[in-house]
């Protein structure tokens, strides 16, 4: 007889890698669990983890503190922390969360359910932070009859950009071999699925190591020939390693969007030379004109540091003038915090808090200006938008985006979810766009 499953809630903070890896984690624990979207119960509650940037590690340390209650109101209940905080800090987490029963690593989600035996069989808590160098995958869906769907092509970077922690808690740069990468989003298609994004830390260096020697403009070639791939989607896109072979992809392969995150940090030739990202200012501008010329009207969406050491008014400023020279339709900021075992943690000439919120605020203003500008263009045009659920602000409408990547809230009925319909962009908002179905 089938033993009854238990419920397993996760918690996910950070990017779309870590979205991946908490479906992996589903999928890895699926024999013995369900998913439940209730924490209280919880029979294995789960939390992946961010250490990008300070705020994001305080927010899960102060949860790992509050659910202690949760944790004495259920006894039995397993609680874990995963990916990059667990990955750093290892077992200081022990010491910081006594009541914690495991943490892993970013690599230890494959060997969570020995991991989980380990924990029962000796009573004690687990902590596995080693790497592996392969990656391990687990095939699947978690949300059969998706539309869309996250595949990691490469986890880990060599790059060691100074104020980046990446390279210590994700390890070296492994790609995953491309047979691997087609199968899985072959299945994916065969069960209806449309829209395929492709994750790494940087996609553009993929394939270094590999026997097939497939580059990635090489991988999107092979994948855009699939037969029902409808959208092709990649990040992170590390702007040093843009080639004009991938530029030339947006021309060519009808797939793949047009929109192309390129993060550029900073616009200061200093400051980008202190955060050793591997190109200035002027081969960045070359870049986005290169790709404006082969691919018109591509989205271009970035992220900013603001504060980093060193910065002075006039880098600042720097940043400032080539936001508006690119006029990036959207972008994340965040002021700079140092991160353990950075290089740029031990720069001497670290920026006040009050100064880097105040150059936030500016760069906010300007962002928001840039975003919402863009976003009016689009007002009056006839798109196609991919129907992926019920919008977040207004439950009764649907919600999608465009192949341009913004989102696109429109009324409609709920049995389009999955599908691609037109809409007409009546009104631009900051962050969304509303609109009505129509033919064009
Ligand atoms: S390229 Fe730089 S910012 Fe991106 S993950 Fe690697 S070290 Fe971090």
């Amino acid at each position: 007889m089938n033993r009854p499953k238990k419920n397993l809630y996760i918690k996910t903070y950070g990017c779309q890698m870590n979205v991946y890896d908490s479906e992996q984690i589903a999928l890895i624990l699926g024999r013995d669990y369900d998913l439940t979207d209730r924490p209280e119960e919880a029979d294995l509650y789960l939390i992946n983890t961010c250490s990008i940037r300070r705020k994001s590690e305080e927010k899960v340390l102060s949860l790992v503190g509050r659910l202690k209650g949760l944790k004495n109101r259920r006894p039995q209940m397993l609680l874990g922390v995963g990916g990059c905080v667990a990955q750093q800090e290892g077992e200081r987490l022990l010491q910081r969360a006594p009541h914690l029963d495991l943490v892993f690593g970013a690599q230890g989600i494959y060997r969570l359910p020995h991991l989980l035996h380990q924990r029962l069989e000796s009573g004690k808590a687990v902590v596995d932070t080693s790497f592996s160098a392969d990656l391990p995958y687990i095939s699947g869906q978690v949300k059969p009859g998706a539309p869309k769907k996250l595949v990691t092509i490469m986890q880990g970077c060599n790059n060691y950009c100074t104020y980046c922690v990446v390279p210590y808690v994700r390890g070296p740069e492994r790609s995953r071999p491309a047979a691997e990468v087609i199968n899985e989003v072959q299945d994916f298609l065969r069960q209806g699925g449309q829209e395929v994004t492709l994750l790494g830390q940087n996609v553009n260096s993929y394939g270094k190591g590999l026997a097939d020697g497939l580059s990635f403009p090489g991988l999107l070639r092979r994948l855009a020939k699939l037969p029902g791939l409808v959208r092709l989607r990649f990040t992170t896109s590390h702007p040093r390693d843009l080639s004009d072979d991938l530029i030339c992809c947006f021309a060519e392969l009808p797939p793949l969007c047009d929109h192309i995150h390129l993060p550029v940090q900073a616009g200061s030739n200093h400051i980008l030379a202190r955060m050793h990202r591997g190109y200035t200012r002027e081969e960045y501008l070359h870049k986005v004109n290169r790709l404006r010329q082969i691919c018109p009207g591509i989205s271009l969406t970035t992220d900013l540091i603001v504060g980093f050491p060193g910065e002075t008014e006039a880098d600042f400023a720097d940043t400032l003038a080539l936001m508006r020279e690119v006029a990036f339709d959207a972008a994340f900021y965040f002021k700079y915090s140092p991160r353990p075992q950075t290089a740029a943690a031990a720069l001497v000439d670290q920026i006040p808090e009050p100064v880097k919120a105040e150059r936030l605020a500016r760069l906010r203003i300007l962002q928001e200006e840039l975003s919402l500008a863009s976003n009016q263009r689009l007002v009056g045009q006839f798109k196609e938008v991919l129907v992926e659920g019920l919008s977040k602000q207004q439950n009764q409408q649907l919600c999608g985006r465009l192949r341009s990547n913004q989102v696109v809230n429109f009324d409609g009925p709920q049995d389009l979810i999955g599908r691609m319909v037109w809409v007409r962009i009546e009104k631009a908002n900051l962050h969304s766009l509303g609109g009505h179905r129509c033919q064009p």
